[in-house]
């Protein structure tokens, strides 16, 4: 699943591709991706003539800026966005968007996963799927040390699940969690409420860190991943522990571990990252 540096690589590739084009018309041949409204074909009445003036981001969602509407759109686990080349769409092409200067802009999704919700601007971060989501770990100054502390300490989940939670943090998925608590030698399955403050001082500045650096490499792809332009992000060559199970430590030698935590494969490194269990300050 794409997380923030993934979106954010296409939502800078797709702003080169269509900022400024006027949407003619548009065919949906996969209704149950379009969330809002209800009706394939009102959602085609209401984008037409809209111009798209800027594609923004809000953790792993795309916002469509146009006209007098936003168009929130999250790539779930395959989805993808593909200018149209002339050729006839293939099976897993489910919306095409056709702009007024003949050119197109089609939304493929394999698992058919993929949302898309339209709203009147202005509407659009009051109601889900945006409302809820919690600070960016990306040019927000809101997501402070301090924020995290306050969200760890309400809580008695572990400190993996609490940075998945979209709630919590917003753009963080599996692989850049696995990448950022290798990074402040915390192990995944730890209790939120037990990290030191210097521990969640050390996190927070690897989460940024992480997801900064992954920003600029343009993202991983670790699967089937490839961004709007159909390149591949240069992070995964980074990875220190996610997909490295069996591996050596890039620190240390020792062996990467493989394990669930929050219903999820999680990797860490059993030396780097000790299991913490004392209360803390003892
Ligand atoms: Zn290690």
């Amino acid at each position: 699943m794409p997380e923030l540096p993934e979106v954010e690589t296409v939502r800078r590739t797709l702003t080169k591709l269509v900022k400024g084009k006027k949407v003619e018309q548009v065919e949906v041949t996969w209704p149950k991706i379009i969330k809002k409204p209800d009706d394939t074909e009102a959602f085609g009445m209401l984008l037409h003539g809209q111009e798209i003036q800027h594609i923004g981001r809000r953790g792993k969602f795309l916002t469509f800026q146009l006209n007098d509407y936003v168009l929130v759109s999250h790539l779930r686990m395959e989805g993808k966005y593909e200018m149209g080349d002339g050729s006839a769409p293939d099976k897993h092409t489910h919306v095409r968007f056709f702009f007024s200067d003949g050119t197109e802009l089609r939304y493929k999704d394999v698992r058919k996963f993929g949302t898309m919700h339209l709203f009147p601007k202005g509407e659009e971060t009051s109601a889900q799927p945006l409302s809820q989501l919690g600070p960016e770990p990306f040019e927000d100054p809101t997501f402070t040390s301090d924020y995290l502390k306050e969200t760890f300490q309400s809580t008695s989940r572990d400190v993996k699940t609490v940075l998945l939670d979209q709630r919590a943090v917003a753009g963080l998925g599996n692989i850049y969690v696995d990448e950022a608590l290798f990074k402040a030698g915390i192990r995944p399955d730890t209790k939120a409420a037990l990290l030191s403050n210097s521990k969640i001082a050390a996190l927070h500045d690897k989460v940024v860190e992480t997801i900064r650096n992954a920003v600029l490499k343009g993202g991983s792809s670790v699967r089937s991943y490839v961004n709007g332009n159909g390149e591949m992000g240069l992070f995964q060559l980074e990875l220190h522990v996610y997909g490295r199970q069996g591996e050596g430590c890039t620190v240390c030698g020792s062996e990467i571990i493989k394990t669930v935590v929050a219903g999820r494969g999680t990797h860490y490194c059993s030396s780097c990252q000790p299991e913490i269990v004392a209360l803390k300050g003892k």
